[in-house]
C-alpha cells in the first residue's frame, strides 16, 4: 500500500480567506459566476518582481497565474544538497493576506506574516525549516540504503512511511515521526535500524545492492530516480540507458540521464543555449552545467 505523496498546502499563518489560497486555474472556474475579474493594481506587480529580485531570478523555477506572478515556483537547495520546489501563491488580498506555500515535505512550517513582510522572509523560513527537517532525511536515507524497503520504491522527500521486509514474506509498517526522528528509544547512540533491530530482536535482511554495492555501483539519476530510462522506442538511442552525466563538482558528483537533464534545463527560465549546447546549473549543487541539444 503506498500513501499518496503529499504536497502539502497550507495558507500563512493568519487565516488566508476560503478560495484566496487556491491556484489560480481554480480561481479563474469561480470568476465566471462573480462577475468581472478582480483586477490587482499596478504597484503589485513592480512589488512582486522586486521581491523575487530579492530572493534571486536564478531560483525562479516558473511564474504563472494573473499577470504571470501570483502563483511562484522556487528552487530551494538545502544543507545536503537536496532540491525542493517551493510553490508560493499570492491572494488577490496579498500582500494584506498572506501568501500560501505548497511543497512536497512532511509537514509545513507555520509561516509568520506581517504587513511589511516580504517574499524573501517566506523563503527564509521555509530554508530555517529544511534545517530543522535535515535528520529526519537522514534517518530515512539511511534506512532506505541499509533495510530491505518493500516500499515506497520510489519514496519522495514527503514520505515518512516505509514497508520493510523481514524475510518470509512477513513485513513491518515504519512510521518516522518527522518532527522527532530518532524517537526510536532504545538506544540514542546507535542508528535508527539498530535499534529497530534491537526492538524487533532480529536480524533485519539488507538490500541486495549493499552488499554488491562495489562491484556495479550505478548510480540512480538525480532527475528521474531511475538507474535506467524506461525501454521505449519514443527515446530512441536514449531507450533503456544508465545515467551517462555526472556533475563535475566532486563534491556532488551527482549522476544523471543526459536525457533527463537536457528536458530539466529546458524547463527552466534561465538555461541559456549556444550553438547546440544548454547552458544552466546543477539541480543539486547549482554549479555549471552543460549538456548538448542533441545527440549528434
Ligand atoms: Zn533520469
Ligand atoms: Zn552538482
Amino acid at each position: 500500500m503506498e500513501l499518496p505523496a503529499t504536497l502539502a498546502r497550507t495558507p500563512a499563518r493568519s487565516q488566508a480567506r476560503k478560495g484566496e489560497e487556491a491556484c489560480p486555474d481554480v480561481r479563474n472556474e469561480t470568476r465566471a459566476e462573480a462577475g468581472p475579474p478582480p483586477r490587482r493594481p499596478p504597484a503589485f506587480y513592480s512589488s512582486v518582481f522586486a521581491q523575487i529580485e530579492e530572493i534571486g531570478w536564478e531560483r525562479l523555477v516558473s511564474s504563472t497565474g494573473d499577470g504571470g506572478v501570483s502563483c511562484l515556483v522556487f528552487r530551494v537547495v538545502d544543507g545536503q544538497g537536496r532540491v525542493h520546489l517551493l510553490e508560493i501563491t499570492l491572494p488577490m488580498g496579498y500582500p494584506s493576506s498572506p501568501p500560501s506555500i505548497a511543497v512536497g515535505i512532511p509537514y509545513l512550517p507555520e509561516i509568520k506574516w506581517s504587513k511589511s513582510s516580504r517574499l524573501k522572509d517566506v523563503f527564509c523560513q521555509f530554508q530555517e525549516h529544511l534545517n530543522i527537517l535535515q535528520e529526519f532525511w537522514s534517518t530515512m536515507e539511511e534506512i532506505d540504503k541499509v533495510l530491505l524497503v518493500a516500499d515506497p520504491t520510489k519514496p519522495t522527500y514527503a514520505m515518512s512511511h516505509r514497508r520493510i521486509a523481514l524475510g518470509d514474506d512477513c513485513y513491518v509498517l515504519l512510521n518516522v515521526d518527522a518532527r522527532k526522528p530518532s524517537s526510536l528509544p532504545e538506544d540514542a547512540k546507535k542508528k535508527f535500524h539498530e535499534n529497530l533491530a534491537a526492538v524487533l530482536d532480529v536480524a533485519l535482511p539488507a538490500p541486495p545492492s549493499v552488499s554488491s554495492s562495489n562491484d556495479d555501483e550505478q548510480a540512480d539519476c538525480g532527475i528521474c530516480y531511475a538507474k535506467h530510462l524506461p525501454v521505449d522506442d519514443e527515446l530512441g538511442t536514449h531507450s533503456g540507458c544508465a545515467t551517462d552525466y555526472t556533475c563535475e563538482n566532486t563534491s556532488c558528483s551527482r549522476a544523471f540521464h543526459t536525457f533527463c537533464m537536457r528536458d530539466w534545463l529546458r524547463s527552466i527560465t534561465t538555461t541559456r543555449q549556444s550553438y547546440d549546447v544548454l547552458f544552466g546549473n546543477c539541480p543539486y549543487c547549482s554549479d555549471p552545467v552543460a549538456v548538448k541539444v542533441t545527440d549528434r
